[in-house]
């Protein structure tokens, strides 16, 4: 927490807006708005629900589809599938470990022949480094497919300056307890489309229509975002610059600490790309290493009490979806087999880092 998260909560308390709506709740969408230069932002209680609603907004439904990043967690497919609709898995391309424009154009191309034209595409700035948008748009606008920008990692990152997740017709950020800034649990959706706000605050409201008596004529959700919530998001908000500026400089730590170490790569920045580092990932090569691979990196940490993840394991390699359509080349797969998350938290000091890189660097010796 940045320190002024409480003075907005006790507010709540002392104005007794201990509710999903309130000051706070209009507070942070009007930040929101203001940090990421969107026209309009609605507060909601996870990013899942954010694109839950999108798609929902978008008339996704039985039988559609949806194509939707393959290297990406869980949670950017899930809400396609409550659709009763079908995700079509798009692989990455190597620059930025991101949605490739190539399979999604080869996708889309071959879903239209067979009268199939998905309904959205879900693209993913994972680990908070930014997709290639300037083609995946072009792509989307040619063929006329709306685009839901996953922006759940990436609050703080940005393309020529412009933040990501104002790319799409619809930005979903998280708040949830893990991501960059949070609310404990939290999302948003960003648009520059007043009706699509608009809509999205009405379903996350219970879709009650304008009348003095409880009416519906359409099905509604419970995804807004509690007033306390959003007032610990408020003060986050505070600190969200600060928090971009930790996680890059523990990216800088790393990618220095590493380079004589032979068989470690990162994902680079491509030219005025400017990533938010919300995680720092190594790949690791077991051909360079002599042998090492991810595996025995992670597992020597765990020894020492330093807690590692492997990559987000691709959605087409996952039980639940491996049966459904997947256009790429195996480099996601590649990347989830040689890639770890090294510890990364906004509050590490010098020592914590050091500890990491030594550790690593008796493995690789
Ligand atoms: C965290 C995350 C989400 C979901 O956000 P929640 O607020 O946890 O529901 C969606 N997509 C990606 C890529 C995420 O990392």
């Amino acid at each position: 927490m940045g320190g002024k998260e409480q003075e907005f909560v006790k507010e709540a308390f002392d104005t007794n807006w201990v509710a999903p709506l309130g000051p706070n709740v209009d507070g942070l969408e009007r930040d929101l708005v203001a940090y990421t230069n969107s026209k309009h932002a609605a507060a909601l209680n996870s990013g899942t629900s954010a694109i839950h609603l999108s798609l929902i907004m978008l008339g996704v439904g039985p039988g559609d589809f949806v194509l939707c990043q393959s290297f990406t967690f869980s949670a950017s497919a899930n809400p396609i599938v409550y659709q009763g609709a079908i995700p079509v898995f798009i692989d990455s391309e190597k620059d930025t470990w991101n949605m490739s424009p190539e399979y999604l154009e080869q996708a889309i191309l071959e879903l239209i022949a067979k009268g199939q034209k998905p309904k959205a595409i879900i693209p993913v700035h994972l680990y908070g480094v930014p997709a290639k948008m300037g083609e995946i748009m072009a792509i989307a606008s040619r063929f006329e497919i709306p685009v839901i920008e996953d922006a759940a990692e990436a609050l703080g990152s940005s393309i020529d300056g412009k933040a990501c997740g104002t790319f799409g017709q619809l930005g979903v950020l998280s708040f949830n307890g893990n991501k960059i800034i949070t609310t404990s649990g939290g999302g948003a959706l960003i648009s520059e489309s007043e009706e699509y706000i608009n809509k999205a605050r009405f379903l996350a409201t219970q879709a009650r229509d304008n009348a003095p008596h409880y009416q519906h004529s359409q099905i509604g959700y419970n995804y807004r975002m509690s007033n306390i919530c959003a007032g610990i998001g408020r003060g986050q908000m505070l600190v969200l610059n600060d928090r971009v500026n930790q996680r890059r400089s523990n990216f800088e730590f790393y990618k220095k600490s590493f380079a004589p170490l032979e068989g470690i790569s990162f994902v680079n920045e491509l030219p005025g790309f400017n990533a938010n580092r919300w995680l720092t990932c190594i790949l690791v090569d077991p051909i360079k290493t002599g042998g090492k691979t991810r595996e025995d990196i992670r597992i020597s940490l765990e020894k020492e009490n330093i807690e590692c993840r492997p990559l987000w394991k691709p959605m087409h390699l996952q039980p639940i979806f491996e049966n459904y359509p997947f256009y790429g080349d195996g480099t996601s797969e590649k990347l989830f087999e040689q890639g770890l998350c090294l510890p990364s938290g906004s509050n590490l000091s010098n020592d914590d880092l050091n500890r990491v890189a030594e550790a690593i660097g008796k493995v690789l010796k």
